[in-house]
């Protein structure tokens, strides 16, 4: 086994399921890798073909294994004067440099590694990019080769994209030599006991420490490490990841099942509401708090929600990197609560050429959302966000938009604010878990398109010229029925609170 900078951050984060993964990797294969998850990857590799150009003259080591290591043999003997994915392998560690630069001056390589991030902060934390970085320095030193100094690259989060992408504005280098000399005793420590515990064929006992930790810091592998814990346990109570004293008392009573916490242990209200749905199996409903919520909308009643897409590079003028393209939206509007929900109108724009579709959105908001009313969202954070940034490109639309983001009302308070709480919502007010449980005959279940990453990058897979027009097709389809089934829902959900009202 060959331990690569990867396989090396991943033993930092979790030794036990980088030890799975390496030697039971058919635990993996039950899981499919997310569309989020495969975009980012493809994003990191878009930034990296863009970085590059950083480093003019550059050549790249196309070959893997040994033979890269001797591809990059031969570039360093020519000088070249810069190295794309140089390979070094040494005491069973492997090393690809994102871009391993000649300093003429100096008579030393400099060795830069490209982070597809906005921050050093972001994407893991900075330790995670200096270790990554710490590694590299480490193999080239087995390697004996001199670097002279250490560099991350980033994305610049405050660059505008107008015209044509400036490389040198879009990406901001920092120096970090002395920060890597400094970790580089105890980083070399760690790659010692990672060559030592991952290559131990015998499976290690325990390590699998999330048993103390709420359900969103579970990776894939838990479930295998720990087959006593169901489904639905103690780590899906709300925010019980930041109650550990908790957490730790139920996991020492060996205690999983929300049905067995024991009656006088205290918790706040929010869990508190959880844990008694789960066990009588009945909703709690507020019938004054959902009252309070919903008699301050005003009809029309305005059912939006917003696809978008974020890419790493900016496609279109005035866009910073990571910035939402707002390429779609559904619109339900409801004029009167007598109103028969099948028959009420349904506005949807979906863009479907490769330009910014800015303009398009913001001229149908200000057409069909009238000065009154309330826009109903679900997550109002985000939607007002994209639209304060559609506000930023397109000053002439300002007013309207700000009095779009005035009338905006966000329909998950009911559920945040735990006025109506559902053993089948599982302790979370996403859409996806409300809807089902409150109104069963509606589902994304069945849906071609079944969640927010998927939708985003069918979009750009939509415009693309390799996609065969039938594809695109079917893509466009497919959004249409996913964004128009989230503005339905929401009226669906409405409909449910103001009917048990009545
Ligand atoms: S669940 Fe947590 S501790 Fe267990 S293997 Fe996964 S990451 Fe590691």
């Amino acid at each position: 086994m060959i331990i690569s900078k990867t396989i090396f951050l991943d033993y930092l984060f979790c030794p036990k399921n980088t030890w799975l993964k390496l030697n039971k990797p058919e635990l993996l294969d039950q899981f499919e890798i997310s569309a989020f998850e495969q975009n980012l990857m493809e994003q990191g590799n878009e930034v990296e073909a863009y970085a590059r150009n950083l480093f003019p003259g550059g050549v790249e080591v196309v070959e893997t294994g040994e033979r890269a290591v001797e591809a990059t043999t031969r570039f360093m003997t020519a000088k070249a004067p810069a190295i794309f994915q140089a390979t070094f392998i040494v005491d069973g560690f492997i090393a690809r440099n994102d871009a391993l630069v000649w300093d003429a001056e100096n008579n030393c390589w400099d060795l830069y590694e490209i982070k597809g991030t906005n921050s050093l902060k972001e994407g893991g934390n900075d330790h995670n990019h200096i270790d990554d970085l710490t590694f590299q320095a480490s193999v080239l030193k087995r390697a004996g080769i001199t670097v002279g100094r250490y560099f991350l690259v980033h994305l610049n989060k405050d660059y505008v994209r107008m015209g044509t992408i400036n490389v040198e504005s879009l990406f901001l280098v920092e120096e970090q030599t002395a920060t890597v000399i400094m970790g580089l005793p105890l980083v070399e420590e760690q790659m010692k006991t990672a060559k030592e515990y991952l290559t131990n064929k015998k499976e290690p006992v325990g390590g699998c420490e999330c048993i103390y930790n709420g359900r969103s810091k579970h990776c894939t592998t838990f479930k295998y490490s720990n087959p006593e814990v169901p489904d639905y346990s103690i780590h899906d109570i709300s925010r019980i990841g930041t109650s550990k004293k908790k957490l730790e008392a139920l996991v020492e009573s060996r205690i999983y099942d929300l049905a067995d916490i024991p009656e006088d242990m205290e918790f706040s209200d929010v869990q508190m509401n959880q844990i008694i749905s789960y066990r009588k199996q009945k909703s709690m409903i507020d019938i004054d708090g959902v009252n309070g919520e919903l008699e301050g909308l005003q009809f029309p009643l305005y059912f939006f929600d917003y696809e978008t897409y974020a890419p790493a590079i900016p496609v279109f003028d005035g866009y910073r990197p990571y910035q939402r393209i707002p390429f779609q939206f559904s619109l339900h509007i409801l004029r009167s609560p007598d109103e028969d929900g099948e028959k009420m109108e349904h506005i949807e724009y979906l863009h479907e050429e490769l330009s910014d579709p800015s303009p398009h959105v913001a001229a149908l908001l200000e057409k069909h959302i009238g000065t009154t009313g309330s826009v109903i969202t679900w997550n109002k954070s985000f939607e007002a966000g994209v639209n304060k940034e559609l506000a930023l490109r397109l000053p002439e639309h300002k007013a309207t938009i700000d009095r779009v983001n005035g009338l905006l009302y966000d329909l998950m308070d009911v559920f945040k604010k735990q006025h109506y709480v559902h053993p089948e919502f599982k302790g979370s007010t996403s859409i996806k878990k409300v809807l089902p449980a409150l109104v069963p005959e509606l589902s994304y279940k069945d849906l071609g398109m079944k969640e927010v990453g998927q939708a985003s990058n069918s979009w750009w897979a939509m415009l693309s010229p390799s996609t065969h027009p039938d594809v695109s097709a079917q893509i466009s389809k497919d959004l249409k029925i996913y964004c128009g089934l989230d503005t339905y829902a929401m009226y669906a959900i409405w409909a449910h609170l103001y009917k048990m009202l009545r």
